[in-house]
């Protein structure tokens, strides 16, 4: 019995990256043959199924879960890795292996196949998915694949039964060789592997330094990550492998220190040359066209002239298009604040319904058409398929600062609302990667700060003193600084306190789409049903409270304009702002300011309706005008101006950095399970935000500028 198994059962382990077809292939072959059962101690599933092969023999084959590469890290794919490498009591080491490719990713599905190749483990290939490569126009040349990657390639289709009996006879084949693939490093490399090697060649002569097993262990534990290699040569189970392992990387530090990049990038260098040997284009329309505009949006220098060509329009149409629907709801407004003028009897409870309610969620409210139009373009790029490209140019700049692309995403949401940002780092498997997205996501002008930015820049150029392209670029100059802070800020904690290696970005260009406008404007009614929500609850609350503190305790002097404003002084929330007007005014501001800028630190857009409230309650204007003329007719004591351009800059700049949102630190309170980190992150960007700012106010008056 035992010596007819030896003979007549083969054993495959079926590997992949995972939605290359493993299981559907699987079920194909193995039909109702199968045991479920789970590896132990981890929640795994281990599949076993069995078939009749050509010659009457039994097949096995055992699913094991897909992985993108050998060095991986979640705990499924540890598992695959452990198995093909002989590491777990409970999975004897295959003798075979079914790779299962997706045909129509080749790139990316052989980054891990080669390695597996390097196994020295007979294999079979699978050449999975080929209807998907045809239908993209993708031609494979399987003879070529074969002969350059030195093992059987059978193309087939898993969901089409009649497309395996190709397989099914490769795979009942009695005899298949080793691929004699494998991948040239450089002589540090090849030195470091060597010596981590000589382990088990000491503690067994058999094993000579040359097996592949040895050698692939020995690199997987040298590119294992800081925080994995000791447990990981633990589990490798010889003598004093981990000390070894680590001067081999102290030298490898030394000779190489780009020595983790050049393992991953010499991989892919040769897997590239073998695709354009293998590759060809049958070009279809279609293809050829999304061919074309990713060589042009995703190429390092047009690219980003597209990127930045499809911003800049973004905000141009945020000034342009947004104007008429702010003016109709500020007129509506006002109008709303005069009817109840002139309706109801003076007193407190008008003014707080004036000055307070109205003034404060009218002043939010208006950037209302500003915000919508905001997300309607991110919605319609990222239903074109323009926001991963846009990720995958971001990609080489996220690599400098240390970065994973996957980071990019996260942050590329946070332009809306850094909180779905944070709860999007959970797809960052690297832990210190995530903290290091989530401290810097707020830095991303979310669509609060849009408002302020809006205000600001109105109160800066007065009407018609400047062109459209000019505010537009103005405000995509704030939004790139915001972002260069973020990249700025995750390399500075790349480098001291979170330090890490990055690994590897893949991601798939999806075909580029026509936008489905109804998904689009859907997204955009609920982004815009949220932003109105928080005006009905948080900005209400904050605008009667903030009427309250503004306009008691009352003064017993007699009511003309002038002894309103000196009532404002003497009202709570006035001596709280000349309580702290010394802090600020090296920044240019003065304590009304300071009242709004204490306000938005519960979110940035009441310093909108604060100003709005402050500037209504001080001055009982019957015709009530727009904040931002307000705002421009506002002077000091001395008779300046408050609002000069310097002082709108250095607002600006406090708003780009400054974390000015107690949602968003209660999230990050959540995510990192911690009270240390939201705690730092307020610390550092409104340190951040203060240092910038007073900068440029100080520099500016420096350089003789108000
Ligand atoms: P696994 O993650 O590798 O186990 O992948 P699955 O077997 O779950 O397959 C992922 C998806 O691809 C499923 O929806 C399958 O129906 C589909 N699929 C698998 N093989 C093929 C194929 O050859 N052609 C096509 N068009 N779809 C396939
Ligand atoms: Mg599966």
């Amino acid at each position: 019995m035992i010596e007819e198994n030896i003979f007549f059962q083969k054993n495959y382990a079926v590997v992949g990256n995972p939605n290359s077809g493993k299981t559907t292939l699987f079920n194909a072959l193995t039909g109702l043959r199968q045991k479920v059962g789970n590896y132990p101690g981890v929640t795994v599933e281990k599949k076993l199924g069995q078939f009749i092969g050509q010659h009457g023999e039994k097949i096995e084959l055992l699913d094991l879960p897909g992985t993108y590469s050998l060095s991986a890290h979640a705990p499924d794919e540890c598992v695959t890795r452990d198995v093909l490498l002989g590491l777990r009591s409970d999975t004897p080491r295959p003798d075979r292996i079914l790779c299962v490719i997706d045909a129509s990713h080749l790139e990316r599905n052989l980054y891990f196949i080669t390695q597996v190749l390097e196994l020295g483990i007979p294999t079979i290939i699978a050449l999975n998915m080929i209807d998907l490569a045809q239908a993209q126009g993708t031609t494979i040349d399987i003879t070529k694949l074969s002969s350059e990657l030195d093992v059987p390639v059978i193309a087939c289709q898993a969901n089409a039964k009649e497309t395996l009996l190709p397989l099914k006879i490769a795979l009942s084949r009695a005899e298949i060789t080793r691929s004699s693939w494998s991948q040239q490093l450089p002589s540090p490399w090849a030195r470091a592997i060597d010596g981590v090697a000589a382990i088990w060649t000491h503690d067994e002569e058999k094993i000579s330094q040359r097996d592949p097993l040895v050698r692939m262990k020995s690199l997987l534990l040298l590119a294992s990550p800081d925080t994995e290699i000791e447990g990981l040569a633990k589990e490798m189970n010889a003598g004093s492998l981990l000390g070894i392992a680590l001067a081999q990387r102290s030298m490898l530090d030394r000779e190489l220190p780009s020595w983790r990049e050049v393992l991953v990038s010499a991989r892919y260098e040769r897997i590239m040359e073998l695709c354009q040997a293998a590759q060809g284009r049958t070009s279809s329309t279609s293809e050829t066209m999304t061919h074309h505009l990713d060589e042009f949006l995703t190429h390092p220098v047009w690219g980003w002239f597209g990127f930045f060509s499809v911003m800049g329009l973004m905000f141009i149409s945020i000034f342009v298009v947004a104007a008429y629907p702010m003016s109709w709801i500020e007129g509506a407004f006002g109008c709303v604040g005069n009817l109840i003028r002139e309706f109801m009897p003076q007193g407190d409870l008008r003014d707080l319904m004036c000055d307070g309610i109205i003034a404060g969620i009218g002043g939010v409210v208006t950037f209302l058409p500003q915000i919508l139009i905001l997300f309607f373009f991110i919605g319609l790029l990222e239903d074109t398929g323009y926001m991963a490209r846009a990720a995958f140019l971001m990609d080489r700049v996220m690599s400098k600062v240390g970065l994973h692309g996957k980071s990019f995403i996260p942050l590329l949401s946070s332009y809306a609302c850094a909180i779905p940002g944070i709860m999007a780092t959970r797809t960052i498997e690297n832990a210190k990667d995530r903290l290091v997205t989530i401290l810097v996501a707020p830095l991303m002008s979310c669509s609060a700060r849009l408002p302020v930015y809006a205000l600001m820049i109105a109160a800066l150029f007065p009407a018609g003193s400047v062109s459209l392209w000019m505010k537009g670029a103005l405000m995509m100059g704030l939004y790139i600084f915001g972002t260069s802070a973020a990249l700025g800020f995750a390399w500075l904690f790349k480098k001291t306190i979170l330090r890490g290696e990055t690994s590897i970005f893949l991601m798939e260009l999806p075909p580029y789409r026509c936008p489905v406008l109804k998904h689009v404007f859907l997204q955009m009614m609920q982004r815009a049903g949220m932003f109105l929500k928080r005006a009905g609850t948080v900005i209400l609350g904050i605008s009667i409270l903030l009427w309250f503190v503004a306009s008691f305790p009352k003064s017993n002097l007699e009511k003309s304009n002038h002894d309103k404003s000196s009532q404002l002084e003497e009202s709570y929330a006035g001596r709280f702002g000349h309580f702290i007007e010394p802090v600020i005014a090296p920044l240019g501001f003065d304590w009304k300011i300071g009242i709004g800028l204490v306000a938005a630190q519960a979110a940035r857009e009441v310093f909108i309706s604060t100003l709005a409230i402050i500037y209504h309650v001080e001055n009982d204007d019957e015709t009530p005008s727009s904040l931002s003329t307000t705002l421009m007719k506002e002077t000091r004591p001395n008779g300046m101006l408050v609002y000069t351009p310097l002082t709108c800059l250095s607002i600006l700049v406090f708003f780009v950095l400054s974390m000015q949102c107690i949602s968003t630190l209660s999230v990050v309170r959540r995510e990192t399970n911690s009270l240390l980190w939201p705690l730092f992150q307020f610390c550092y960007m409104t340190g951040a935000a203060y240092l910038a700012s007073f900068l440029v106010y100080q520099g500016g008056k420096l350089l003789g500028f108000i």
